[in-house]
This record gives structure tokens, C-alpha cells and sequence, in this order.
């Protein structure tokens, strides 16, 4: 018999009304067809969660998650080639990103960036100067689209800060799943990024992570579940999405000492900017 706790199947943290989830990847949760999108949104809705912006990670992916921001008002899509995927963006994958960067429900460029943890691990991750020249040409794609830049980040703090830098600036950028050591945090809060903490911000040891989310400034964080992974605790290893969105929040309202409320309604004012979803 095996000696592993079997792990708990997770839940929705307690109703949160007004919840966001500014990065989550529906397809990767099995939601594809109308049908099935429909029901991880109601599943959402019973938690609080109003709101969710979906990512695809290659071209059919980011395809996927604007048909599912086109066919549920509750969906929002952000359309990129992830950097490890980084050799997929060839001429006509940038033609039809562009194209889709035009679309209104198309609300950020992403994920994109840099993730040197895969290189020599996976046998299809592209190399580190292949990633870089994606991520410039996709800061680009943001600049000129005047939509929000999302970033992806692994292992790769100095490169990926070094060409954000450097590059032209979009009007936003969020560091999804942020999860960078402090003055990562400080440096990216001083430039205006937004930090969006996924359910890594509760995990036990992450209490430098925890310090990022309490001293980012109104305005500069968000939350998501990056579903299916990076299950908040105590769920942490089990299957995510966009319902139990609501650990994260918890989590930042009692380190930031605000009300759950509060938290809430600042997320939203940050979600409706940094996506342009402003009235
Ligand atoms: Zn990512
Ligand atoms: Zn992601």
C-alpha cells in the first residue's frame, strides 16, 4: 500500500462576489466546447468569479481562447506563442497574432517571455536567443496593438527585466504567476509593472512571496489561478481552475490587512485598466 496521503479534492474558497481571474488556460482545463466552457464559467460564477482571461500557449491554443472570449461574455482572451514555444512564431503565426491582437477580445499579448527551466530538460523548449527575439517581437505586437503585455517568467529573472528595459514599453505589463525573489519585485513595482499572484502566493515557504504581495502599491497587483496547475493550499498538486481563484484573494487580503471587499474591488479597477475594459 502506497504510504502518500491521497490528496484532497479541491474546493472554492468561501463566496467571494466580484472575483477575477486575470491568467488561466481553459483548454489545458478540458474546457473546449461551448458546452464545456460554459460549465467551468458557471463553476466560477457559484464562487464569486465574474471575470477570466484565458491564454493559449501556441496558435491553435490562442485561437481557441479567443473563440472561448467570443462565445462567453465572462471570457477574455490573451493571444501569444509561449516562450518555450518560441520557434513556432514564424511569418504566418505573427500575421495571424497580429490579427487576432486587433480583435476587442483579445485584451493582452501573452503569455511571452522568457523561461530558461526548460531548456535541456524538454527536447522541444526553444533555445534562450530564440525565446528573446519572440518576446521582442511580441513587445512590439503590444505596443502597436496598445493591448497589455503578459509575461511569462522562469528562471529567468535578469534576462527577461534586462529586455523589458530595453525594449520599447507597452502601456502595460503584468508578470503572471509572479513568483520572483523580493527586489525582482521591487524593481518590476518601481518600473509600474503589475504582479499577479497565482496559488504559489499561499504555499508555506513562500513567505518572500507573500512580503511582494503585501508592499505592491493599489493598482499594481492582480490574482489568477494559472489553472490547471499551481493549486492553492491546502490543495497544492491537485487540478486547478478559475473557481478556486478565491485562495489567492484570501490570501492577499490577510497579508495586505484589507478587507476581502476591498481586495476585490481593487482588482477589478486593475483588471478593467491594465485589459482596457475601462467603461
Ligand atoms: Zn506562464
Ligand atoms: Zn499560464
Amino acid at each position: 500500500m502506497s504510504k502518500k496521503k491521497p490528496r484532497p479534492i479541491p474546493e472554492p474558497a468561501p463566496f467571494l462576489p466580484g472575483l477575477i481571474d486575470a491568467h488561466t488556460h481553459l483548454a489545458s482545463c478540458g474546457a473546449r466546447t461551448e458546452e464545456e466552457i460554459r460549465a467551468i464559467v458557471d463553476r466560477a460564477v457559484e464562487a464569486g468569479v465574474d471575470r477570466i482571461c484565458t491564454v493559449g500557449d501556441g496558435l491553435a491554443e490562442a485561437e481557441a481562447a479567443l473563440a472561448a472570449a467570443q462565445l462567453n461574455e465572462r471570457v477574455y482572451a490573451a493571444c501569444a506563442i509561449h516562450p518555450t514555444r518560441a520557434q513556432e512564431l514564424d511569418d504566418a503565426a505573427k500575421a495571424r497574432l497580429t490579427e487576432m491582437a486587433a480583435e476587442p477580445r483579445c485584451v493582452a499579448i501573452g503569455e511571452t517571455g522568457l523561461d530558461t527551466y526548460w531548456i535541456g530538460k524538454s527536447e522541444t523548449c526553444a533555445p534562450l536567443d530564440v525565446q528573446e527575439e519572440a518576446l521582442r517581437w511580441h513587445i512590439d505586437l503590444a505596443v502597436s496593438s496598445g493591448k497589455a503585455l503578459m509575461i511569462h517568467n522562469r528562471e529567468a529573472d535578469e534576462g527577461l527585466m534586462r529586455v523589458l528595459a530595453d525594449a520599447p514599453q507597452p502601456v502595460e505589463t503584468i508578470l503572471h504567476c509572479f513568483s520572483s525573489p523580493l527586489d525582482v519585485a521591487r524593481e518590476a513595482l518601481d518600473r509600474g509593472y503589475v504582479l499577479s499572484f497565482a496559488g504559489n502566493v499561499t504555499f508555506k515557504r513562500n513567505d518572500e512571496l507573500r512580503e511582494a504581495a503585501r508592499i505592491a502599491p493599489r493598482g499594481q497587483f492582480l490574482i489568477e489561478t494559472d489553472a490547471p496547475y499551481m493549486t492553492a493550499e491546502p490543495y497544492r498538486g491537485s487540478r486547478n481552475e478559475p473557481s478556486f481563484v478565491g485562495h489567492a484573494a484570501y490570501c492577499l487580503a490577510e497579508v495586505r490587512g484589507e478587507d476581502p471587499k476591498e481586495l476585490v474591488e481593487a482588482l477589478n479597477a486593475t483588471f478593467d485598466r491594465v485589459y482596457g475594459l475601462m467603461p
